[in-house]
This record gives structure tokens, sequence and C-alpha cells, in this order.
């Protein structure tokens, strides 16, 4: 299957990690790259530059292919210096960068001389011509159904994305929602060229995270997720477990502080969750295909299954509509 985005990134797959805070390691990066995909790493995983460096030199060791490396430019409970981030990423001689939670502009310039493509995520159409309009290489068209941050418009993907290619002329890689064939060819259809996908990508073997979340995966419905931090315009889909319940309850009385759900919602609490295992350790990020995902095949299987089922859908169910 050949797209914009494949030709644009040199992958064979149209099939994209998702940036995961704390997930997006260099092995399991390295298997979607290695099954054809477009490996993401996490830049913020590592609470120092050098941190990523090492992980940049771990997923070069594992493949030659290309890969990436997601920054988040969203509100932080620590100050973070994002330039030593992309300065790490510039002298590494990083190809791709996916940008997220708020315009890469500060740091095109850097980008771009370094000739560094970058794919911005955007949860509107308003961001996605704006990511253009600085010169990005691609626009990651994320949904309300999607993990993390949807943005405070909640538009679902079914909508978002063909506004989105009516609206930019750069490819569109489609984002929040999709963890199947199916959603692969009702992307390629809408006028994406690719998928994005975070939460399908935790349930493979080789995600680095303890299996009672993958299992969790497994077991959850498509009403597993919960929506926290609106009260602060920094919404956050994630899985609802026993602190997302805390944190609704505080929200809902109307004058809670980010001081008072720090120890909620700290990142550093929610990693105890892919370690340990305990799925109430802290919060942790899950999109609404908790509901599609029923097992935990590797990167590999996942990957080629998504792929062909697409490919039988589009030639077998969608053209024998026409015949
Ligand atoms: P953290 O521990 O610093 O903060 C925890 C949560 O609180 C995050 O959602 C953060 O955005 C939010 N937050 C912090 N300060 C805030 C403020 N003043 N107002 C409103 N919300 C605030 O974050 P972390 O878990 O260590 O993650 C680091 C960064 O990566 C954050 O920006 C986070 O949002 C982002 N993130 C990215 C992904 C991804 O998939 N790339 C997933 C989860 C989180």
């Amino acid at each position: 299957m050949k797209t914009r985005v494949t030709d644009l990134l040199g992958i064979e797959h149209p099939v994209i990690e998702g940036g995961m805070q704390w997930v997006g390691r260099a092995g399991l990066a390295a298997a979607v790259s290695e099954a054809g995909g477009l490996g993401i790493i996490t830049a913020l995983s590592h609470p120092t530059p050098e941190g990523l460096a090492d992980e940049i030199a771990a997923v070069r060791s594992l493949t030659a292919k290309p890969f990436g490396v997601n920054l988040t430019l969203l509100p932080t409970l620590k100050p973070v210096s994002y330039e030593a981030y992309v300065e790490v990423m510039v002298a590494e001689g990083l190809t791709i960068v996916e940008t997220a939670g708020r315009s890469p502009e500060p740091f095109m310039p850097l980008f771009k001389k370094a000739g560094i493509k970058v794919i911005h995520k955007c949860t509107s159409v308003r961001h996605a011509l704006k990511a253009q309009k600085l010169g990005c290489a691609a626009v990651s068209v994320d949904g309300f159904e999607c993990a993390g941050h949807p943005g405070e418009d909640d538009i679902p993907a079914l909508v978002l994305l063909p506004l989105a290619a009516d609206a930019v002329s750069i490819p569109i890689i489609a984002s929040g929602g999709f963890a199947d064939g199916r959603g692969l060819a009702a992307a390629l259809s809408l006028g994406a060229d690719a998928v994005n996908m975070g939460t399908r990508f935790l349930a493979t073997r080789e995600a680095a995270i303890h299996d009672n979340v993958k299992q969790a995966l497994v077991d959850a419905d498509e009403r597993q997720t919960a929506l926290i931090l609106r009260s602060f315009s920094n919404t956050a889909r994630i899985y609802r477990n026993r602190i997302a319940e805390e944190v609704m309850a505080l929200e809902k009385r109307g004058d809670v502080t980010i001081e008072e759900l720090a120890p909620l919602v700290s990142g550093k609490r929610g990693a105890a969750v892919y370690e340990t295992g305990d799925l109430d350790a802290g919060v942790w990020t899950a999109g609404m295909v908790t509901g599609l995902i029923r097992d935990v095949p590797t990167v590999a299987e996942l990957v080629h299954r998504i792929v062909s089922e697409a490919e039988d859908l589009i030639r077998g169910r969608l053209a024998g509509l026409l015949s």
C-alpha cells in the first residue's frame, strides 16, 4: 500500500506508532519500524536530554529503518527545557520529529535547517492549517476518541478527518480510534494517508510494560476511559481507574487547583502502573479503542494483520459493492 505518507517517510506500510509517554521506548519503536511502519520514541520519557540521545542510539542499534521522536509541548508539573531536547534531536541527525500539544513554531527554524521532517499532531482544522503554514511535512489529526490529549473541541475522527483533508494539502495521518484494518481502510477513505496508533501498540508483546496493563486493555470495553483535566483546558483521556474517578470527583467540585491534583495525576506516578502492573498506582493513558483490543500479538503480526485486513476490505468488500 503506497500513500503520500509512506513516500514522505520512506516506510513500507501506512502505520505509525503514537507518541506514548513512558512506553515509546527503543524496543517497541524499532519493532514498529522493522515491521515496515514508523516507530516513535518519546522525548519526555527521559528526565534529561542526554537520556534521549541514549534512546536514539538504542533504536539505531536495533533497526536501520526510519523512526521518529515525539516532543510533547503541553503543561508539565516541572519545567522542561524543550530547547535542550530539540538540540539533541538535531545533533543526533534525526530525520523525523512528531510535535504535539502546542504550536512547534519556535522550533521550526532549527528543524528546517537540520532538514528534519516535522509531523505536527493537531486536534482541530485550524491547528492543521497553522502547521501547514509553518512548513510541517504532515499533520497527524487526532480525533476525540484518542488517548492522551484530545484538545477541547471534542470532534471525533469521522468528522475531523474529512474536514482536515478539505483544508490542507500536506499528507494527513489519522489518529484516535484506530486499531485494525477496518480503521485503516476508513482513514484512507476519509482523506488520510496513514493511521497513528498508540493504545493498540500498548497491547503488543514488545511494549515494555507489565502484562497486567496489556490484559487490562484486552478486558476493557470502549467505555473504560475517562476525561480529566478539563478544568484546566488540558483535557486528557485516560484509563478509567480508581485515581481517574478520584480526579473526576475533585474536578466536579469546581474549584480544584492543579497543585491539589498533582499528586494524583503526576506522570511519575503513572509510570509505576507500567512498571508494577498495579492498575491503580496512578493515571495511565488509553483511548476508546480499548473496546477493539482483544489480543496481545507481536508488533509484526499486528502491522501485517492491519495492512492485509485493509487490503482485503478495499479489494474485496468495497470493490465488490461496485461489481
Ligand atoms: P506531568 O507529570 O508533568 O503532569 C501530569 C499531567 O498534568 C499531564 O497531563 C500534564 O499535561 C498535566 N499538567 C501539568 N501541569 C499542568 C498545569 N499547570 N495545568 C494543566 N495541566 C497540567 O506530565 P508527564 O506525565 O510526566 O508527561 C510529560 C508531558 O507529556 C506532559 O505534557 C504530558 O501531558 C505529556 N504526555 C504526553 C503523552 C504522549 O502520548 N506523548 C502522553 C501522556 C502525557
